[in-house]
């Protein structure tokens, strides 16, 4: 009997599901291939032009005859701005949650959570009939001085690119599309609709692709916006190699290229580019200027290639269809539940800086709240990413409610603009040193973070600083929130009791930052961006933001911790870096590989690392553990280190946990121009840490070569290069004995062979006498390159 009501259970279990789904679950995987291009050829050819651009700021255009919808647009990234009609830029918008921004998002390095939040963005998108949300955005922070990194996550392709993914997968389980933007090499403000960024193509594939890349693998984006800037001379919109060849043809994106709003330049160029929609149409003589092209260009150059024509529009109506089979009409959600979530999500961004035990607040009995952020909070950016939240919450009230019979609370505005106001502080000073506590709300006005407009400097308003100073000097029992997207200089960070970084918290912030002063949240947020101490110390001091039209990312692969670290320059809080109210212990690192020994891995294979990690405090917490990998033995130059992997553990105190992490070889190698992505054999130095600067364990493996081929050999090579490689030394070195014993011996022989072996191998024809000429270089070079 109770077996045979198992079964009937499992059968329904099994069953039931599947009636109970809604129809876009089974949608999801749906191939829209097939109908795409049935209606793609029942297209004129004029239909399919007016497709490729928008029909108003917002929306696609629909062809009715065909029964093909239009499909709704709306920003992104960290809630909905959805604007009240289709022509109208939406400001203000429809109301939405506003979550914490990116840069906020991103210290909580909690994969899960993006997805949470994606989730409810997509149910919120769902409710609002948009059908994809313009975000997230993946642009590295090349500087802390980019307008927009608040709206970015950070310095790491790694960290950016699997966070990425993991908002994309939420947002996108929720049956709406996404836009990763802004695509590529999008890291500035300043002259941002023709600044021609000059990035070489080792720094693109290993940093500013490479977060495009993962999240394109990872998580199939329906859309990707392309940027405003030109990249290396060609528009972001205009760029073959990045919009087909790398993008489609290399990661196998096959959703559809949208141009940042206005980004186009040139139609033409741009379809035939692989741009697929213009957004948005403000010039209706755009379309008539693609047709005319296609009738009657005077030159090859200028013709349109209408293949690309059909290969766009079946982009677009593929992502079309599948919005369209996935929506949902009447959709609801609850405003609570969504204020909860970002809630939590504001609480596991915050970052504690600094504490001298201070924190969490105990016993306060008179507490100063000083600060006008306080109670108007800084919460997101301004720019296109702005969302009309559906409530607003402020610390100050979350702390009088706490306070209600438990402690004395008291306010001082501290400051009212940038400009530093004798009245304002000596009544923050006097609020200070009557309180046995003083709780102090500095940061970035709304002036400093917005898009369209980089930073000018990393500090503080000097109205924030001097209130810092003052206040510290009538209270040292000072703690710091810190209200900001982005790095910022912290010169008084050692004189005050604690520092907490609040960022652009979203609705809920002004909670979350309370949850965590008190200790209801233990801090569990890690910096996904290094601090400098100032600006001189950041690596693109020097080429940020380049001469007005060109900026060269002369600091190539050394952006953020991948400088600090390879250089020796001890930043203030560096990369991964964040306090906790517990403590935690690491141990027992132990490398495992798939094919031979232990800390023995082929190029082709996986490495897994296995460690403890054990709360030895008395409260709950969570930390982030983070995996570096050093290739200790590179040919090319290489950062001291860099992030593969890492993980967000939550552990009640006392508790251990064993952690798994898996490293595929194949991502370990660097990027060559001549030779595409390699892996070199040769020791290597895995390392655990709790920052990129607080490493804890550390193991070394070998890389055995399988696939690797040495550096291709060609004129250029130097005779030491072709000396140490064994098929070469047979070639060189009776000549080189020769060379070395007409040299005679002493230290200027010595340094005469130095200069000999340091010269590419063409120059023999210039240095031999006759003894070489330019065919027998050209056969070394077919022989050295030619299989055994
Ligand atoms: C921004 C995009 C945004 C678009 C639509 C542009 O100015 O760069 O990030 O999605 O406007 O608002």
């Amino acid at each position: 009997m109770k077996r045979d009501s198992n079964v009937v259970f499992a059968v329904l279990t099994f069953l039931l599901p599947a009636f109970l789904l809604p129809t876009w679950v089974f949608a999801q995987g749906e191939d829209y291939s097939t109908r795409a291009a049935e209606i793609v050829a029942e297209m004129t050819l004029e239909e399919k032009v007016k497709l490729l651009s928008g029909a108003d700021i917002w929306q696609t255009k629909a062809v009715e005859r065909l029964g093909v919808p239009s499909i709704w647009m709306a920003d992104g990234p960290h809630g909905l701005r959805r604007a009240p009609a289709g022509d109208n830029w939406g400001f203000p918008s429809q109301p939405a949650t506003c979550f914490p921004t990116a840069s906020a998002l991103a210290a909580s390095w909690d994969t899960a959570l993006l997805y949470e939040v994606g989730q409810a963005i997509g149910r919120e998108a769902q409710a609002q009939d948009v059908q994809i949300v313009l975000g997230p955005g993946v642009n590295l922070k090349r500087s802390p001085l980019g307008g927009r990194n608040f709206e970015y996550f950070s310095e790491d392709p790694l960290l950016t690119g699997q966070l990425a993914a993991a908002y994309i997968n939420g947002v996108q389980s929720e049956g709406v599309g996404t836009s990763l933007k802004h695509f590529a090499a999008n890291n500035q403000e300043t002259q941002r609709f023709v600044v021609d960024a000059r990035v070489d193509e080792r720094s693109l594939r290993e940093l500013y692709l490479k977060s495009f890349e993962i999240a394109v693998r990872e998580s199939q984006p329906w859309t990707v916006m392309a940027a405003y800037n030109r990249l290396n001379g060609i528009y972001a919109t205009q760029h073959a190699w990045l919009l087909s060849e790398i993008l489609r043809d290399e990661w196998g994106f096959d959703g559809y290229v949208v141009s940042d709003w206005g980004a186009v330049v040139d139609p033409v160029a741009a379809i035939n580019a692989g741009m697929d929609l213009r957004m948005p149409t403000l010039n209706p003589m755009d379309d008539a200027l693609v047709l005319a092209k296609i009738k009657g260009a005077a030159t090859d150059a200028e013709a349109i290639d209408t293949t690309a024509i059909d290969a766009a529009a079946r982009n677009l109506l593929r992502v079309i269809l599948r919005a369209d089979a996935l929506n949902r009409e009447n959709e609801t959600f609850d405003e609570d539940t969504h204020h909860a979530l970002a809630r939590k999500a504001a609480g596991r961004s915050v970052v504690l800086l600094e504490n001298n035990g201070i924190l969490p607040l105990q016993d306060v009995k008179r507490l100063t709240v000083i600060g006008a952020f306080a109670k108007e909070p800084r919460y997101q950016g301004a720019g296109s990413s702005r969302v009309t939240p559906t409530r607003l919450e402020n610390a100050w009230d979350e702390l009088s409610r706490r306070a209600e019979g438990q402690f004395e609370i008291s306010w001082a505005a501290g400051y009212e603009s940038e400009e530093i106001d004798d009245a304002l502080l000596q009544e923050a000073r006097q609020k200070a040193s009557e309180a046995d506590v003083a709780l102090l709300f500095v940061g970035l006005p709304p002036r400093f973070e917005e898009e369209g407009r980089d930073r000018e400097h990393m500090d503080l308003p000097p109205s924030h600083n001097a209130l810092v100073q003052a206040v510290v000097a009538a209270q040292p029992q000072t703690v710091v929130v810190l209200s900001n997207g982005s790095a910022v200089a912290l010169p008084w960070a050692d004189q005050v009791a604690a520092v907490v970084e609040g960022w652009l918290g979203g609705q809920a912030g002004g909670e979350a930052v309370v949850d965590v002063l008190f200790g209801d949240v233990n801090p569990s947020g890690r910096l996904a961006e290094t601090f400098a101490r100032n600006l001189e110390q950041t690596p693109a001091f020097l080429n940020f933001p380049g001469d007005g039209r060109v900026v060269t990312y002369g600091e190539n692969i050394f952006v953020g911790y991948r400088y600090y670290d390879t250089v020796g320059v001890r930043p203030h809080y560096p990369f991964g870096y964040g306090l906790s109210y517990t403590t935690f212990e690491y141990s027992d690192l132990k490398l495992t590989t798939n094919e031979i020994d232990t800390n023995e891995i082929n190029d082709d294979g996986t490495l897994t690392a296995t460690m403890k990690i054990r709360n030895s405090g008395d409260r709950a917490g969570a930390e982030v553990v983070q995996l570096y990998v050093a290739d200790l033995e590179s040919s090319a130059p290489r950062p001291a280190k860099e992030l593969k992997a890492f993980a967000r553990v939550d552990l009640e105190p006392g508790e251990e946990k064993e952690v798994s992490f898996s490293v595929d070889a194949s991502d370990l190698g660097f990027f060559s121009p001549r030779q595409g992505w390699i892996v070199e054999p040769g020791e290597h130095e895995l390392i655990v840490g709790a920052s990129s600067r607080d490493l804890r364990l550390r193991e070394f493996f070998t890389v055995r070569a399988t696939r690797y081929i040495p550096p291709g050999f060609d004129r250029f090579t130097t005779l030491k290069e072709w000396n140490d490689h064994p098929r070469g030394k047979a070639m060189v070195a009776p000549m080189l004995q020769m060379i070395f014993a007409s040299l005679g011996a002493g230290e200027d022989a010595e340094s005469a062979r130095a200069t000999v072996l340091n010269l590419p191998i063409f120059k023999l024809v210039t240095f031999s006498g006759g003894m070489f000429t330019e065919q027998m270089i050209e056969n070394m070079v077919r022989q050295i390159n030619s299989p055994e």
